[in-house]
């Protein structure tokens, strides 16, 4: 794309400079052409006067007149205080950071132009810190667009980048030759894209009209998409271990060896998984299944051929915890087989590490399990052939990627496994590199849990039903959340939430996992839970994913309006995964919301992850969902999903016959929306 790479268009601009065309590179923008690309955040209405007797809460708005009175308050921190005044009334303005200079320039303006949110405060309506605008005569005509925001960077500010992004525009459509790169079918019934863009960057008063909102989030997501399939095209074209239906004999004697049957959703996706490792190429594949579906097993019978083929297989698990259970869990069913098992995790100690590291370079471990520490830039495997990644959403595409480089000769399958059920519509973006299986099915013999909403108020009568459970043998998880502090502080409310917990069941055994304990503390807790050592388990969030044992029938979830529906669903696969009735009982706060109470009774009244992820999308937005909202990898500038779902069956129809008959009209796309590729890459 040598066209969009031209610095000295963008100095060619009035008023931008080196210093300038940096700020402005930092944000992906190269060209006058990528200017027209970058799209307002969202919008200021500047088109119309109100006046001080009718301002509005909440929102920023215009106002014109004049200074009527300044003075200075000295301090510690230095305040103006202004009196503004029009025809209807008079505002008090704050303002912190100014010069004697500045005041004198208000003090001589005959007329100012304020923009900014009133605060209405005894009686006084205030601004602090308003825009001010200074007039030696009457104000010039009022914007009659709204003031596009833009997403920016230090240095260059909101008014300087309109500018710049306005002078871009006034090129005129004939400047840019702005090619469709759609085809007419997709374009003859949508607005022109310069029209479009026009719309967008300077919408008349109101908000832009939908159709041109729809006609650039078709091309945006068409080019996400494009984006993700030219990645997986990337990774698939290189050579993988090729499956041979002869290295069946240990599958075969595990399959023997356990006390029963795969479901018929395991042997289904088994044979999708099988079909791709015959192929040569590199499998990338998403995993789904409700927790509890069986997929651990699913993932440990993809590895037996291929180890058996000798190469290597490696597990990477969210949390330490889940990784020690993995472990401990593959040893059961591998050895047996005389099949190697190792664990690698971050806090392991040195002497221990360098053994393990050694024996994933010369071969001699066939199986590790691990939490990230598996695929660092050190670690070295001699024929990795299989990457299982468990509970994805931690695991960028950047990642996957990266993946490559630690399968030597040949290219690493993959295997991304989730219990977070992925909404059709994310999957059609987020994930579109990869092809997804699903288990849509529970071992037999499980029982539904129940689940209840209670008040916190009545967090007493709980600790009886608890004690009538334990009677009967059963075993109980209290979890702690507090989400907005810190994980020091979760760890003291679950603190202390024990030490009430056992006064109230004095003879009860307690215990207490979180975040800020040793791994060694942590697991000989969770081992204690999992032999039945303990009866009662208060924890953070750290048993989220994964943990199994299957003798807990009950999860008291303190505070649960605090988490996302998926993550709720999550915490409470970990009961109902023996034969006793079990029961997720979830503490609401006293003050909880309408809204929040009406999504803790969705998760009382269904069973299904699907669902639950679903509602969580409509209701929290894809980054909840996908984990990938502190990265912000993949977020649109205009298209949303709740609005655009309706473009995806067309828009994959259309990034197929682009991906295969047209790569060039594919780049294009690419950096038109995305930014250029190899600046991409380093993100
Ligand atoms: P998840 O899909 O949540 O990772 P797991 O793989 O942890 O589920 O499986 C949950 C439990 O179900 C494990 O104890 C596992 O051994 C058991 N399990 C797996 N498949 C079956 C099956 N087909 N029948 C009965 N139990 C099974
Ligand atoms: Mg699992």
């Amino acid at each position: 794309m040598p066209n969009t790479r031209q610095p000295s268009e963008l100095q060619g601009l009035t008023r931008v400079g080196p210093k300038v065309e940096n700020a402005l590179n930092r944000l992906g923008l190269y060209s006058c052409r990528d200017l027209l690309f970058h799209l307002p955040a969202r919008y200021e209405d500047r088109t119309t006067r109100v006046e001080v007797a009718h301002l509005k809460p909440g929102i920023p708005q215009l106002l014109e007149g004049e200074i009527t009175s300044q003075s200075v308050i000295p301090g510690r921190r230095m305040q103006a205080i202004l009196t503004f005044e029009d025809i209807s009334g008079a505002a008090r303005i704050r303002l912190f950071h100014f010069s004697r200079a500045y005041l004198m320039t208000l003090k001589s303006a005959q007329s100012v132009r304020i923009f900014g949110e009133p605060r209405f405060n005894q009686g006084v309506t205030e601004f602090i810190h308003p825009e001010i605008a200074v007039f030696k005569g009457d104000p010039p005509p009022l914007d009659d667009t709204l003031t596009p925001i833009y997403p920016t960077t230090d240095g260059l500010s909101q008014p300087k980048l309109r500018d710049i992004i306005r002078q871009a525009l006034a090129k005129g459509p004939d400047y840019y030759a702005l090619e469709e790169l759609l085809g007419t079918t997709q374009t003859s019934h949508r607005p022109a894209l310069w029209d479009a863009l026009v719309a967008l960057h300077q919408p008349a008063k109101g908000l832009p009209p939908s159709p041109f909102i729809e006609r650039l989030a078709f091309e945006e997501l068409l080019a996400h998409r494009l984006l993700l399939l030219t990645r997986r095209d990337d990774y698939v074209r290189f050579q993988a271990p090729q499956l041979k239906t002869k290295a069946m004999a240990t599958r075969t004697a595990l399959l023997e060896q356990l006390p029963f049957h795969l479901t018929l959703a395991q042997q289904r996706v088994l044979n999708e998984i099988d079909q791709d490792l015959t192929h040569g190429h590199p499998m990338l594949r998403l995993l789904q299944g409700d927790v509890g579906s069986g997929k651990t097993l699913v993932a440990a019978l993809v590895a037996l051929p291929l180890i058996e083929a000798g190469f290597q297989a490696a597990l990477m698990a969210p949390t330490e915890l889940l990784s020690e259970q993995h472990a401990v869990q593959f040893s059961e069913w591998f050895r047996p087989l005389g099949i190697a098992v190792g664990w690698l995790t971050g806090s392991m100690k040195a002497q221990p590490r360098r053994i393990m590291l050694e024996q994933l370079k010369n071969g001699t471990c066939q199986m590790v399990i691990g939490t990230h520490a598996l695929f660092q830039d050190e670690i070295v495997f001699k024929h990795l052939g299989l990457a299982i990644i468990d509970e994805q959403h931690r695991f960028g595409v950047a990642q996957r990627l990266l993946l490559r480089e630690k399968g030597q000769s040949l290219t690493p399958h993959q295997l991304i496994m989730t219990a977070t059920p992925i909404p059709r519509t994310l999957a059609m973006t987020h994930f579109a590199d990869l092809d997804v299986s699903t288990i849509d099915e529970l071992p037999p013999g499980r029982t539904p849990v129940e689940t209840r909403v209670l008040s916190q108020a009545r967090a007493s009568e709980i600790s009886e039903r608890l004690d009538a459970q334990f009677d009967d043998g059963g075993q109980a998880y209290w979890v702690c959340t507090l989400i907005e502090e810190t994980e020091q502080s979760v760890a003291e409310a679950a603190e202390s939430r024990t030490e009430k917990l056992r006064l109230q069941l004095p003879h009860r055994r307690i215990g207490l996992v979180h975040g800020r304990m040793k791994a060694d503390e942590k697991s000989q807790v969770m081992a204690a839970f999992a032999d039945g050592n303990l009866d009662l388990l208060v924890a953070t969030t750290v048993i989220e994913v994964g943990v199994n044992v299957p003798n807990a029938n009950i999860m008291v979830i303190e505070n649960p309006e605090r988490l996302g529906l998926a993550q709720l669903h999550q915490l409470r696969g970990r009961v109902g995964r023996g034969a006793r009735v079990s029961f997720c009982i979830l503490l609401a706060g006293d003050a909880i919301s309408q809204q929040s109470r009406e999504r803790l009774n969705l998760v009382k009244d269904t069973n299904d992850g699907f669902v639950l992820a679903e509602a969580d999308l409509r209701l929290r937005g894809p980054g909840d969902v996908t984990g990938t909202r502190q990265t912000g990898e993949l977020s649109f500038r205009v298209a949303n999903l709740a609005d655009h779902a309706d473009l995806l069956d067309e828009i994959a129809e259309l990034a197929e016959t682009i991906r295969r008959k047209h790569p060039d009209i594919r780049q294009q796309l690419i950096a038109r929306w995305i930014g250029h590729e190899e600046h991409f890459a380093h993100v």
